[in-house]
């Protein structure tokens, strides 16, 4: 069976997901499973499409201490148990830099060009590249696609596109790229089968998952964002704190003595929600909790993306529709309803049975502007441009053998 491996690797877990090719080019999941606890307590587990367990086993630390350990482990198991040779593997690849605005078959000539972004994305770019280069290595014949975050956002005009700081620094690659934007895309792409007399009009989608984002899109295409040069900004996460002013980052290195790799790590693994809260990065536990600071992180959270939503509405001049979608989005209809409380001076009203559903259109009838909520399937993108890419033979080395 022809099938195509989409690969999502990050500091300390490699995911994977497996599509079989059907007719006509249509994708249908067949595996799911992930490497994690990388050098700390590493685990391999997979499900088939049902959700049947395939594999779960534990492994002695030394044996995975990094991405490319676990990329062995995981294509191992792929190829010697679940009986996979994939046609090609599809990853997802945080920085496109400025230049990159499409998926993009890689060899190393790619894989350089990649490199250079490391410094724009140090915590995950590395993770990102380290698959790809053990792929290119092992398996040299095989095509592999990088997907870009950064990709969707391309579209955005020069002013969306800036920061007020010398030009000098914009040419070097300091400007606001946006992330997310394979799961933007997937909602790009979805919303004509879903309402096709908004799809092309204005549109807000608000990704709130652990990482959380929004994108004000027209035609189907991104004009603006909540995030910039990198995913700390706009909206509070799990982890990290969003808008802030550069001001605090001079204060914790000025007056705390941290170091700058001290303040990354405090700015993606000790704000947010997280450390506003100091319960939970967990939207589920902070919702259930009785704890005042966790009650001032739901609603600072939801105060946020009102304001963003202002913005953004601003950016777009007027708002057709709105979209909900990552695992927030998707999951929680308090959150939601709280939004769509904010939203109320556009018009927003929720039909609070449809929310409770998690039905695909949860706006009131009396709305003037409909509310969807639409899963979002950033590694069926991933898995499509793959086959896309393939398909139009634009492979570096034009060769489609599949792994033995
Ligand atoms: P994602 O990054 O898109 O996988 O989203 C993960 C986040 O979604 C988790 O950290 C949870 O906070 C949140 N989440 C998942 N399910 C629910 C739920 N039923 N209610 C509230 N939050 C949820």
């Amino acid at each position: 069976m022809d099938s195509i491996l989409v690969v999502n690797a990050g500091s300390s877990s490699v995911k994977f997901q497996v599509f079989a090719v059907e007719s006509e080019g249509a994708l249908r999941r067949l595996i799911k499973g992930q490497v994690d606890g990388i050098g700390s307590r590493p685990r391999l587990r997979a499900s088939g499409a049902g959700n049947d367990p395939m594999a779960d086993r534990a492994y002695p630390i030394e044996t995975i201490p990094d991405v490319p350990a676990a990329m062995q482990v995981a294509g191992e198991w792929l190829r010697n148990e679940a009986r996979i040779h994939p046609l090609a593997v599809g990853h997802r690849v945080v920085h496109g830099g400025p230049d990159y605005v499409r998926p993009i078959l890689v060899d190393h000539g790619v894989v350089a060009r990649l490199e250079r972004f490391v410094t724009l994305a140090p915590l995950h770019q590395p993770h990102n590249l380290a698959p790809i280069r053990s792929i290119l290595a092992n398996f040299p014949t095989i095509p592999q696609v990088a997907c870009f975050d950064t990709a969707f956002h391309r579209t955005h005009d020069a002013l969306a596109d800036h920061y007020a700081i010398p030009h000098q620094l914009h040419a070097e690659g300091v400007r606001r790229y946006g992330f997310h934007g394979l799961s933007y895309e997937y909602i790009s792409r979805t919303l004509p089968q879903i309402a096709p007399d908004i799809a092309k009009r204005r549109v807000i989608v608000a990704h709130l998952g652990s990482g959380a984002s929004m994108c004000a899109m027209k035609n189907g295409l991104s004009v603006e964002s909540t995030m910039g040069f990198t995913a700390l900004d706009g909206l509070p996460m799990g982890t990290r704190p969003g808008q802030l002013d550069p001001g605090v980052v001079l204060y914790l290195l000025s007056e705390k003595g941290m170091t700058a790799s001290k303040v990354q790590d405090f700015l993606y693994r000790d704000c947010g929600l997280k450390g506003l809260s100091g319960v939970s990065n967990d939207m589920r536990e902070l919702e259930a909790s009785l704890d005042p600071q966790a009650k001032l992180a739901v609603d600072y959270f939801v105060y946020r993306i009102g304001l963003n939503a202002g913005m953004l509405a601003a950016a777009l001049q007027g708002i057709d529709a709105f979209v909900f979608t990552a695992g927030i989005g998707e999951n929680s209809s308090g959150i939601r309803a709280r939004v769509a409380e904010q939203l109320g001076w556009l018009g927003v009203a929720l039909d609070p049975a449809e929310n409770t559903r998690h039905s695909r259109l949860i706006s009131a009838k009396t709305s003037l502007i409909p509310v969807y909520v639409v899963p979002t399937d950033e590694e069926l993108m991933i898995a499509q441009h793959t086959l896309t890419l393939l398909m139009n033979g634009q492979s570096p080395n034009s060769r489609h053998e599949r792994v033995s």
